[in-house]
């Protein structure tokens, strides 16, 4: 019978771009294929799950008043002939996920409507004007397949012009010749022509930043369109290709070959001439092999709860590697499987873009057990069918250029993302479990003429440290395993500092410096550097990593602060023009210079990470190459910084932004004093200086002394357990 509800619908067909979840329920990883299948909203077209206890569908209705629903269930129609086939792939790939297209299943589809305002139960007839919104609905591109298309799209393509690129005769590009532009100084923003070897800088931009334009010259003098940008070559033989015949974003697969004409060597050639669906299978194949241990013994298939597979998404394993570490860890099932299990209750967001949403279905999907049955394929194989983190990556792609893609990514680099972006999320809840990995360095600084010292400390959530590099004989990139803790003794290790300005002598003098432990984190989050800076393009470096068994102590890492006996540099005055000049380490800007960053970023990272050497400022670097101020020119002095942001304060709006992520309007202000009015670069701030409160330059006087809030674990500093994230 048709009921009021369906009688009087006045609803629209989803456009073609509307989202469409008709595969999954946006909640929880119950699917079509599941044996209730999944409801889809037809006024908003969200897709919920009808199971009992979940029953997403329902609670959608509830909220939103959205009557109508259409149930869709999709039934695998197995193909006889299947076995018997001649073309059937050999036995090895079967286990791989791109077996589906060999197999071609057939599905069939059972469509149902239902109005939850009647009665959910039972099936209704529909009016043919309702007849046809389920037919758009089903003709429609699923969400899931519509973000997989633009995804794919992302990838960039070669042209004519970098597929048939003609060289000139090869030459041996010198240091100088790749320092700046054949035609002026600049010495950023570099682009070299692949045909014959020039150097130009990039376009002026209309605020007239970038370049002066000599690299598009060079091509309307030559008609050499494809340039490759200098510094973002990596070692698997990717870069940034601009063609100016085309005017577009281009790819080029013989990169390696068309470097190595001008004497740049990319590290593992061979990858270049992969496909992008080639790589993919590769991964698969890894995947395989990894079930397999060293010595050759076959690891055992798991099920159940805490042992859910995430499926691979086109290269997505950076992020398989992360979401199962993290939700692997005791306060993120807390947050987000326990205090989250309401929340699609009280939710009137969209629950795809959500991110409490899509946190808790992922918690839910790794952690309940249901998504990991064990079933046997045809050839006896025990697998189970995992769940697909498709969601969840459109979500993080929506915030993020790079994990939009379907590029390989890296994991360190993702984990990070994901931290600040809960940390935003979570701030105003006072919930945020990222704060296991929270805690304070200690900055020990001393001048080797006067011998006074200066202690910093500064809130932090990672170390990153360097693996010492041993070439075993006779090989070639393979080196001599190193201890985890020999890592550790690198990153505390005394470094010297030549030309320090000493506020106390009042002259350059040779300081020694060291960063250790203030406190510990429950959670220490090592990214170790396994990798050289070799003619400009980062290489792998394959050092194998010991890790200790059983526990480890880390208490001699520990600072001391301020021994008896010692006595305290003098604060530099901020005010004062002679030690206003903040003092680089030449040490460290030569280091990071011949990792061919221009001496402006090396400074203004160095200023930003507080002078704490070439490592972590080369972090920074990494993460804020995007910025767009990273190539403005540095403040001269702190007077000048403070005049150019009292020009002009921040405005309401901006305030009320960060008021709305639980600061308050002193603390919104302070930071935006901070950072020129940047709402992101404040927002960066506030959680940089959590125990912030305008008061700086007494907490700073007080710092060796206050008790500590960030990261409890003082003494003994036991860590027991390893994850790794690959
Ligand atoms: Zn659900
Ligand atoms: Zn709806
Ligand atoms: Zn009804
Ligand atoms: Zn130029
Ligand atoms: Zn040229
Ligand atoms: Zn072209
Ligand atoms: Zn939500
Ligand atoms: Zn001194």
């Amino acid at each position: 019978m048709v009921c009021s509800h369906i009688e009087n619908a006045t609803l629209n067909p989803p456009s073609a771009l509307t989202q469409v979840h008709k595969e999954e329920c946006t909640q929880c990883f119950d699917n079509q294929d599941g044996p209730e299948g999944i409801d889809v909203c037809l006024t908003c077209f969200n897709g919920g799950c009808v199971n009992k206890d979940r029953h997403h569908a329902l609670t959608h209705s509830q909220l939103t008043g959205h009557p109508l629903a259409v149930n869709i269930r999709r039934i695998t129609v197995t193909n006889p002939n299947k076995r018997n086939n001649e073309n059937a792939p050999p036995q090895k790939i079967t286990k791989i996920a791109i077996v589906m297209e060999n197999e071609e299943p057939t599905y069939e589809f059972v469509t149902t409507v239902r109005c939850y305002a009647c009665s959910a139960e039972e099936s209704k007839a529909a009016t043919p004007k309702l007849n046809a919104i389920v037919d758009a609905v089903m003709n429609s591109l699923s969400s899931a397949k519509q973000s997989e298309v633009k995804a794919w799209e992302e990838v960039i393509t070669p042209c004519e012009h970098t597929l048939c690129l003609t060289q000139e005769e090869p030459k041996q590009l010198q240091g100088q010749d790749l320092a700046h532009c054949a035609d002026c100084e600049l010495n950023q923003n570099l682009w070299l022509c692949l045909a014959c070897g020039n150097l130009g800088c990039g376009r002026k931009q209309y605020d007239g930043s970038g370049g002066n334009n000599h690299a598009i010259e060079h091509f309307e003098k030559t008609g050499h369109g494809v340039n490759v940008k200098l510094g973002t070559i990596t070692a698997e033989g990717t870069a940034d290709i601009y063609c100016y015949s085309c005017d577009d974003a281009r790819v080029d697969a013989d990169l390696a070959t068309h470097l190595a004409n001008w004497g740049i060597n990319v590290a593992q050639q061979q990858k270049t001439e992969k496909s992008m669906t080639e790589l993919q299978l590769e991964q698969n194949m890894k995947f395989d092999f990894s079930m397999t241990t060293e010595d050759g013994k076959q690891l055992e298939p798991k099920f159940g709860a805490g042992y859910t597979g995430l499926k691979n998404l086109g290269n997505s394993c950076y992020m398989a590697s992360v979401l199962q570490s993290v939700f692997h860890m005791e306060q993120f099932q807390l947050r987000y499987n326990q205090q989250l299990s309401d929340h699609a209750l009280t939710c009137i967001a969209d629950p795809a873009t959500c991110w409490h949403c899509q946190l808790h279905k992922l918690a839910d999907g790794l952690l309940s057990g249901r998504y990991s049955q064990p079933l046997t394929n045809d050839d006896g194989v025990q697998y189970q069918d995992g769940i697909a983190p498709g969601m969840f990556k459109a979500l993080v792609g929506k915030n993020h250029q790079e994990f939009s893609t379907m590029r390989q990514q890296d994991a360190f680099e993702f984990f990070q993302f994901l931290c600040k972006t809960i940390q935003q999320k979570e701030h105003a809840t006072k919930n945020d479990p990222t704060n296991v990995f929270d805690f304070v360095t200690e900055q020990r600084l001393q001048c080797g003429k006067c011998k006074k010292v200066r202690y910093q400390r500064d809130k932090t959530s990672c170390i990153s440290v360097e693996v010492p590099a041993r070439p075993k004989e006779n090989t070639e990139n393979e080196y001599e395993a190193v201890d985890f803790t020999e890592c550790l003794d690198v990153f505390v290790r005394d470094e010297t500092l030549d030309g320090y300005q000493c506020p106390n002598c009042n002259e350059k003098t040779i300081a020694q410096r060291s960063v250790k432990f203030s406190t510990f984190p429950e959670i220490l989050v090592v990214n170790p550097r396994r990798f050289a800076f070799v003619n400009w393009v980062p290489q792998k470096l394959n050092i194998p990593i010991n890790f200790p068994q059983g526990p480890v102590q880390l208490d001699k890492y520990m600072g001391t602060g301020q021994q008896p006996g010692e006595e305290l540099l003098p604060e530099e005055s901020a005010g004062s023009s002679s030690c206003s000049e903040p003092s680089f380490s030449q040490n460290d800007i030569d280091q990071l210079k011949a990792m061919g960053f221009s001496e402006n970023r090396c400074k203004r990272a160095l200023l930003n990470t507080g002078h704490n050497g070439a490592d972590i400022a080369m972090n920074w670097m990494f993460e804020h190459m995007e910025d767009p101020d990273i190539d403005d020119p540095l403040p001269t002095d702190n007077i000048a910084a403070a005049s150019i942001t009292s020009k002009s304060g921040p405005t309401a709006d901006q305030i009320s932004t960060l008021q709305e992520m639980g600061f308050t309007a002193q603390q919104a202000k302070k930071a935006l004093h901070e950072t020129n009015n940047d709402t992101e670069r404040a927002l960066d701030w506030l959680f940089s200086h959590p125990d912030d409160n305008r008061e700086m330059s007494e907490q700073a006087a007080n710092d060796t002394t206050t008790p500590e809030v960030i990261g409890g674990k003082l003494k003994p500093a036991v860590f027991d357990e390893f994850v790794l994230m690959l």
